[in-house]
């Protein structure tokens, strides 16, 4: 296993640290944040390490155009096209739904980052993305295809990456951690967490907030485990994994993906005004609403430690002005 062959896109470590303020309103607990929010790639967020592989393999493959898809707000996207942008890449980027009159949030961004947008109407999970390929390799480009959310097997070494960096900080600050709370959307960071924490013995307990509402039963679930399937052959582990190992806490996606609601604004503006510290409208802020909710009803083991990983996101908040005013 090599987790050193990576495009650097990034500045790490992101920040460990206690939420000082936050934590003084809950005594029985102590709130700590992990600032992937700051990894530094057109304003940051999660998917920066996941790319960090997925460009060093379309580099490593001679293609010189990248492939992606997602919402026209996606992060994943913006994070894609500034990545490669870095790297030298031109970048097709598929967004459901219909061109809006104006841009704003990460659509505009990926527009300043130079992405060549296509708007793909009701397919909006990159259907069309075979179509496109063929259309640019009849112009002789070596396209290279990153899937919806960057997770595959590649993105999620970001995350194994990830937790290797979190066990040498908790080392240097001396700190054990009981309890991390993370959005969950497309799987990736959830599989990297997971078995990086097996690699490198980092125990504690990870309670992935469902952000996306169920297709299916068991849809993210099932993702997951086929992904950690795929990772334990790659570094050759043996631990058995179920589809009942797959923690995934749903009581916060009934509004649906990308919805505001009462909870993810308090969530907002909660941290916000304790701490100085954005949350964003779809990922965050729903993942810290359910920490609050669990930290309100302790759910939690008397005298914890708490980790919340912030995803980032920020950018799609410029595209809820109305909501949160
Ligand atoms: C994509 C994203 C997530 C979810 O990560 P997955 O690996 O897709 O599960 C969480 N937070 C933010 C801000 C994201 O952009």
């Amino acid at each position: 296993m090599n987790l050193n062959n990576k495009f650097n896109l990034g500045f790490f470590p992101t920040p460990l640290h206690p939420l000082k303020k936050f934590s003084k309103q809950f005594p029985d607990y102590k709130i700590y944040i992990k600032r992937d929010d700051q990894t530094g790639l057109a304003s940051g967020g999660n998917k920066t390490r996941k790319l960090e592989y997925l460009i060093q393999k379309t580099l490593d493959e001679k293609c010189d155009t990248v492939i992606t898809a997602g919402a026209q707000q996606s992060n994943h996207c913006r994070q894609t096209m500034a990545a490669c942008a870095i790297a030298g890449l031109e970048c097709h980027l598929l967004l459901g739904g219909d061109k809006p009159e104006e841009y704003n949030g990460n659509l505009l961004l990926s527009h300043l980052l130079g992405a060549k947008i296509h708007f793909t109407g009701e397919n909006r999970k990159g259907e069309d993305i075979e179509k496109l390929r063929s259309e640019l390799e009849v112009n002789n480009k070596k396209v290279s295809i990153i899937p919806y959310g960057g997770s595959n097997l590649l993105g999620a070494l970001g995350y194994v990456n990830a937790i290797k960096e979190l066990k040498d900080q908790l080392k240097e600050q001396n700190l054990d951690i009981d309890y991390i709370f993370f959005a969950s959307s497309s799987g990736a960071t959830q599989v990297g967490m997971m078995i990086g924490m097996d690699i490198f013995d980092v125990d504690a307990e990870l309670i992935p907030i469902n952000i996306d509402k169920a297709e299916t039963e068991g849809f993210l679930e099932n993702i997951v485990l086929d992904l950690i399937h795929e990772s334990k052959q790659f570094f050759h582990l043996n631990k058995e994994y179920r589809i009942t190992d797959i923690p995934l806490e749903r009581n916060y996606d009934k509004a649906g993906y990308g919805y505001l609601t009462d909870d993810e604004k308090e969530a907002i503006k909660t941290l916000a005004q304790t701490e100085g510290i954005l949350l964003d409208p779809v990922y965050t802020g729903r993942a810290f609403y359910g920490m609050l909710d669990y930290l309100n009803k302790k759910k939690l083991k008397y005298n914890s430690n708490i980790l919340f990983w912030h995803t980032g996101g920020l950018p799609a908040i410029f595209n809820y002005g109305k909501e949160l005013f």
